[in-house]
């Protein structure tokens, strides 16, 4: 598998020493390491966190940013999985308040039967998810009065003739996950690259890390270690112990941000074939689009034209009265999403996560595919697992707000 250039390393000094001794060695600082490392720290358990770049500079930065219970799921049928995403919304909610705005989504409807079919199934969303702590109360859920739905551009000249109103929760994802690691006490190992494992009776022992700010090397040793590596899990366990095994199958998707339209005050999110969503979401100033799904093989790949076309013409089909191609494209990003791997097309894989012990070194955990939203649940799950502690306090003790001082300069 291919690495294209992984993010150079910032300026600064990593001031750990060169031998370190811990209980659980975590490798890779996203959503899944980060929120681990938390969990770890509120059941007193000492942990590290170790990354070839930076806190949240994987996936976790590049999602559609929403802490959802997955309207799609009310179209695919999977309630299990929406209503743990519901219940999940509602503990970020708690402990993140400040990461965390709550947002009335439009679903717009084409004929008066699709706009029943909205309101039966957002109806039980809305009540299934009725925990919102902080829910803004000028916001309104249900049906979109036909003034307010005429007065936005997006209603203008397409196929659509009103909307529904459903609740969700949007983030800022790559802040969530360097909030999850402050709010840790890991030894964190930012910018540093994996180069050998030692290997004792029960599985892996220790591992031999290369500083790539200074070129440093620094020794970790651990009891036990957990790999939340998201897309590039199949990569590291090929170069690292030569096994050939895919876990997981990627799918990228992309997102534009354009300059803001306006009149589109509220998100959207419209109905695509293959149980796909189109989001339109005014945020930060810009109105981000998204998303695409391409099945790639590697966690580093480029948009491709045809993505970028896709997206033009959904909206163009769907949206016609905003000129797309004439608005300026401030940033595009791409993230490739660790699927669990399975038969079929990526479109119809399970976002859900699985957590895998390795059948050689039974001191290791694998985690693969997930979700932002989930992330915390599974971790929480993980921890117990991992220390035989239970704590309560994961969906109530809030996060720390990351000061946008690298940790370890703190
Ligand atoms: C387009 C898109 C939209 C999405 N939208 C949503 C959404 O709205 N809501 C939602 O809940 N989920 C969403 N997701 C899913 C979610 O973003 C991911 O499932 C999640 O971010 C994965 O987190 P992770 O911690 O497993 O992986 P990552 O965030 O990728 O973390 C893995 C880390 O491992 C590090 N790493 C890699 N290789 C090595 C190595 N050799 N040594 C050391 N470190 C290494 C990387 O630098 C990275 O920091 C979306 C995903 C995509 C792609």
């Amino acid at each position: 598998m291919s690495e294209p250039a992984w993010p150079a390393p910032p300026e600064g000094i990593c001031g750990l020493p060169s031998t370190l001794e811990t209980e659980v060695a975590i490798l890779g600082a996203g959503i899944h390491g980060a929120a681990l490392a938390r969990e770890l720290t509120l059941r007193g358990v000492p942990c590290a966190l170790v990354d070839k770049g930076g806190v949240g500079g994987g996936t976790s930065q590049w999602s559609s940013q929403l802490l959802h219970g997955g309207i799609r799921y009310m179209l695919t049928g999977d309630t299990r999985q929406m209503r743990e995403g519901l219940a999940e919304r509602a503990a970020w909610a708690r402990i993140a308040p400040s990461r965390c705005h709550w947002e009335a989504f439009w679903m717009p409807h084409r004929y008066w039967v699709e706009g029943l079919a909205h309101r039966v199934g957002i109806g039980l969303y809305d009540h299934w998810g009725a925990e919102r702590p902080g829910w803004p109360a000028e916001l309104r859920l249900g049906h979109v009065p036909g003034g307010a739905f005429q007065a936005d551009p997006r209603s203008q000249g397409g196929p659509f003739r009103g909307a529904t109103a459903y609740a969700d929760l949007m983030t800022w994802d790559r802040d969530l996950t360097k909030d999850l690691a402050a709010s840790s006490q890991a030894l964190l190992l930012d910018f540093h690259e994996p180069e050998a494992f030692e290997q004792g009776e029960d599985g892996l022992r220790s591992l031999r890390l290369c500083d790539r700010r200074s070129g440093a090397e620094r020794q970790l040793t651990a009891r036990r270690w957990v790999f939340a590596l998201g897309p590039w899990t199949d990569g590291a366990m090929a170069r690292w112990f030569g096994e050939t095994r895919k876990r997981l199958r990627l799918s990228s998707g992309i997102h534009l941000w354009f300059d803001p339209v306006p009149g589109c005050e509220r998100p959207w999110a419209i109905r695509r074939p293959k149980g796909r969503i189109l989001f339109v979401i005014p945020r930060d100033g810009l109105l981000q689009v998204g998303t695409t799904e391409r099945e790639v093989e590697d966690g580093w790949v480029p948009i491709l034209d045809a993505e970028r076309e896709e997206l033009f013409g959904a909206l163009e089909a769907n949206l016609p009265a905003i000129p797309w191609r004439k608005l300026p494209v401030r940033a595009e990003e791409l993230g490739v999403r660790p699927l669990v791997a399975a038969t079929g097309a990526t479109t119809h894989l399970s976002r859900e996560a699985v957590l895998e012990r390795h059948d050689r070194f039974r001191n290791l955990t694998l985690v693969l595919g997930g979700k932002l939203t989930t992330a915390r649940a599974l971790m929480d799950r993980l921890a117990t697992d991992l220390t035989g502690l239970r704590c309560e306090a994961s969906t109530t003790a809030p996060l720390r707000v990351w000061d946008g001082q690298a940790p370890e300069l703190r």
